[in-house]
């Protein structure tokens, strides 16, 4: 099945919302959100003014939780039912397993300018965990896990571009930037997580 149907920002505008998908372009005057923030399509204008029903609102909330975080159907139903054993409430649960990811925890880290970049970066074997190369994006990181580059890698776009920048992240996560080496110091709890994002929708869909 392919990962990506629409062009990034295209899916912004069929969110109605940035969902930040192209790294820096999305907090430049050059964001399709900020030029022209309509539906796709002919009636884009008309079709905003549409209101969803309760199940369409549910739908439109999993789509977009999806399309952040680049998630396949499958893989978002699987985090739904990882959290619904989980202890706590499962929305809750089920966007601090989604954050946790390594290909989330490289773009937070500041190490990719997009999820998608991160992917890559990931994908490529360029990321170690705990001293060992892990190439997988959906690996889910634990607390004191470890988070580094892989030394013959660190000359490589986008890495050498990190080095001694400053970098904003959360509270959960520590990267150095010199060092290029970066800590797991907590589990990301719901604060730490878009608060516009309505798990909630989510979770009343999957339990129908
Ligand atoms: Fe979305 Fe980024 Fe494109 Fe803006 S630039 S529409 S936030 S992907």
């Amino acid at each position: 099945m392919a990962r990506r149907i629409e062009p990034d920002c295209r899916q912004c505008r069929r969110e109605g919302c940035k969902l930040f998908l192209k790294g820096e372009r999305c907090t430049t005057k050059k964001c399709a959100m900020e030029r022209r923030p309509v539906i796709p399509g002919q009636h884009g204008n008309s079709r905003r003014r549409v209101t969803f029903t309760e199940y369409g609102s549910q739908l439109r909330e999993k789509q977009k939780i999806k399309r952040i975080y680049g998630l396949l159907e499958n893989q978002m139903r699987s985090y739904y039912e990882e959290a619904e054993r989980m202890k706590g409430v499962t929305g809750e649960n089920m966007l601090s397993l989604i954050e946790r990811r390594l290909d989330n925890v490289v773009y937070r880290m500041g190490i990719a300018a997009s999820r998608k970049q991160a992917r890559q970066i990931v994908n490529h074997g360029l990321i170690t965990v705990n001293g060992r190369r892990v190439d997988i994006a959906s690996f889910i990181v634990k607390v004191n896990d470890e988070i580094g580059i892989k030394e013959s890698k660190l000359d490589k776009e986008p890495i050498k571009v990190v080095k001694g920048m400053k970098i904003v992240m959360p509270k959960w996560l520590e990267f150095n930037t010199e060092t290029l080496k970066g800590k797991i110091l907590a589990l990301p709890k719901r604060e730490d997580i878009d608060a516009d994002l309505q798990e909630r929708l989510v979770i009343e869909l999957y339990s129908r």
